[in-house]
C-alpha cells in the first residue's frame, strides 16, 4: 500500500451510511460515555466523523475548519498521510512493547526529541500524556533536590491528574485541591491583567519576579524542589512572559538550587513559531515537559526531557516509577513521522509566518474595529482575543472560570459560519494547524470578525 492509497487520508465527505453510524454513535454516547470536565445533563457533544488536514465533518456531514487543533494538540493537522503511514506500519510489525525492551520507534523517537532540545538535556521518560509528564518531572525534582515543595504559577494549567491539577493555577484546581500536595502558587506575569499595577514590561518582569523570589525565600529556598512554569501559558490566555522574565526566573531558580521545570505540553512542538517555546528567550530548564504536538495527538504520548544532571542522579539509584504504555510504539513511531514530516515540509518557520502574516494583523484589525476586544497576543499559530465589557476596566465578557449568555453567543456564532474554536471564559483563542493553508485560514478569521460584532452588543 502506498502512502497515497492508504484508506482515510482524503479529504471525502462522510456517506450516508457513515452519518447513520454517527448518530448511532452519539445515542451511545449519552447513554454510556462520561465526559471530562462537564456536568452530563448539560452536554450535546459534538460528533466528528472524519477529518482531513485543517477540515471535519460533523456527524450530519457538516463541514467545518478546526480553528482548535482539538485540544491544541494536531500541530500537523489532520490524518497527515506520513503520519498515518508510519503508525500503519508499526502496527503492522509490533503494536505493543513493554517499557523494559528496546524499540527502535523509541530509540529514535528519544533521539529526535533530544536533538530539539537545549545542550545538557539528552534523556526522555516517557509518559501517556502530559499530565503524568508533569507528575514525573515534579517527582524526578524532588528526588534530585531531597526537597518537597513545587511553586506554579496561578492562571495556569498543568492536567487533570491529582498532583497536576493541585499544580495547575486556573479555576478548575479548586474543587480538586487536596491542600497537602506540596504545591505554593504564586503570581505570574501577566501584563494585561497586571496583579503588580504594571504598565510596561519592564515594570511587570521586575515586580513578577521580586515577588516570585519573595515567595521562595519566605517559604524558605532550601524547601522549594522546583518551579513548573507553562513557558507561554495556553489555556489560561496565551499570555506571553514579559521580556526578562523567563530569563529571570531561571537565574533565580539556579541560584537557589531549584529545579526548573518547563511545561511545553501545548506551547512545545512548533505551535508558537519555535520548536520549544523557550528557545525565544535563550533559556535552558532542567526538565522539560511535552506530549500533543510531539506526534499531534494520532496516538497518545508525552513525556519529560532531562538534564544530565538530574539524570545522574539516577545512575545508580532507582527511579521509583514509571508506566505500561511508557514509549508505546505506535505512539513513538508516530512521533518520528510527526516531527520528520514537520522538518521536511518547515512547518514552524510556517507557523511563524502565518503568524506575522495572516493572524496579527487580522487580530490587530479586530481590536480597531470591534470594541469588545481588550487585548489580542499571540506568536506563530497560538493567539488569544481576550473579549471584554469595557475596555477601561477589562471587565471580561465572562468571569474567570465562567460562561456567559454573551460568550455563549459569540461560540455559537463562530460554529454557524463553519467554524471550530476554541474558546476558554472571556476569550477565544486562534489555534490552527501549523500548516493551514493560507485561504482557510483568511476564511476562518472573517467568521470570527463577524462573530466579534455579537460580541460588541454587550459592550
Ligand atoms: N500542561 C499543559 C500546558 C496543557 O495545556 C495540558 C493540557 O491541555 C496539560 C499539561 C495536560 O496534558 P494532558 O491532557 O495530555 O494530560
Amino acid at each position: 500500500m502506498t502512502i497515497e492509497t492508504l484508506p482515510g487520508v482524503e479529504a471525502i465527505p462522510p456517506t450516508a451510511e457513515e452519518i447513520a453510524a454517527g448518530r448511532r454513535a452519539h445515542e451511545l454516547d449519552r447513554a454510556h460515555v462520561f465526559h471530562s470536565w462537564s456536568a452530563q445533563d448539560t452536554l450535546n457533544p459534538m460528533t466528528i466523523l472524519k477529518a482531513a488536514g485543517s477540515e471535519v465533518w460533523d456527524g450530519e456531514g457538516r463541514k467545518f475548519i478546526d480553528l482548535s487543533s482539538q485540544l491544541v494538540n494536531t500541530n500537523i493537522g489532520h490524518q497527515h498521510p506520513r503520519v498515518v503511514a508510519a503508525i500503519h506500519a508499526q502496527a503492522g510489525k509490533l503494536c505493543t512493547v513493554a517499557p523494559q525492551h528496546v524499540n527502535d520507534a523509541r530509540s529514535e523517537a528519544a533521539r529526535l526529541i533530544t536533538e530539539l532540545a537545549p545542550e545538557g538535556l539528552n534523556h526522555v521518560f516517557f509518559t501517556n500524556g502530559g499530565a503524568d509528564a508533569n507528575e514525573h518531572a515534579i517527582r524526578m525534582a524532588r528526588l534530585h533536590t531531597g526537597r518537597r515543595k513545587v511553586f506554579s504559577a496561578y492562571r495556569s494549567y498543568h492536567g487533570g491528574t491529582d498532583l497536576a491539577i493541585n499544580v495547575t493555577g486556573d479555576p478548575r484546581r479548586v474543587p480538586n485541591d487536596t491542600g497537602d500536595a506540596g504545591v505554593v502558587h504564586f503570581l505570574p506575569a501577566y501584563l494585561y491583567r497586571s496583579y503588580f499595577g504594571s504598565t510596561t514590561e519592564a515594570e511587570e518582569t521586575a515586580r513578577a519576579l521580586k515577588h516570585l523570589e519573595d515567595m521562595i525565600v519566605l517559604e524558605g529556598a532550601a524547601n522549594v524542589a522546583a518551579v513548573i512554569l507553562e513557558s507561554v501559558p495556553g489555556t489560561a490566555g496565551i499570555y506571553a512572559p514579559p521580556a526578562g522574565y523567563l530569563e529571570g526566573v531561571r537565574e533565580l531558580t539556579r541560584k537557589h538550587g531549584i529545579m526548573f521545570i518547563a511545561d511545553e505540553v501545548m506551547a512545545g512542538f512548533g505551535r508558537t513559531g519555535e520548536w520549544f517555546a523557550f528557545d525565544r528567550w535563550g533559556v535552558t530548564p532542567d526538565l522539560v515537559t511535552f506530549a500533543k504536538g510531539v506526534n499531534s495527538g494520532y496516538v497518545p504520548l508525552g513525556g519529560v526531557v532531562i538534564s544530565d544532571d538530574i539524570f545522574d542522579t539516577f545512575r545508580q539509584r532507582v527511579y521509583p516509577g514509571g508506566l505500561t504504555y511508557s514509549g508505546h510504539p505506535l505512539a513513538c513511531a508516530a512521533a518520528v513521522a510527526t516531527i520528520e514530516t514537520m522538518r521536511d515540509e518547515r512547518m514552524v518557520e510556517n507557523a511563524r509566518r502565518l503568524g506575522e502574516e495572516i493572524i496579527r494583523p487580522a487580530l490587530e484589525a479586530f481590536r480597531e474595529k470591534h470594541p469588545s476586544v481588550g487585548d489580542v497576543r499571540g506568536s506563530g499559530a497560538f493567539w488569544a482575543i481576550e473579549l471584554v465589557r469595557d475596555r477601561e476596566t477589562r471587565e471580561p465578557l465572562a468571569a474567570y472560570g465562567g460562561s456567559s449568555p454573551e460568550m455563549n453567543a459569540v461560540i455559537a456564532e463562530i460554529k454557524a459560519g463553519g467554524v471550530l474554536p476554541f474558546a476558554n471564559f472571556n476569550r477565544i483563542h486562534v489555534v490552527p494547524a501549523l500548516n493551514i493553508p493560507d485561504e482557510l485560514l483568511r476564511e476562518a478569521l472573517a467568521v470570527i470578525d463577524r462573530a466579534l460584532d455579537v460580541a460588541d452588543a454587550a459592550v
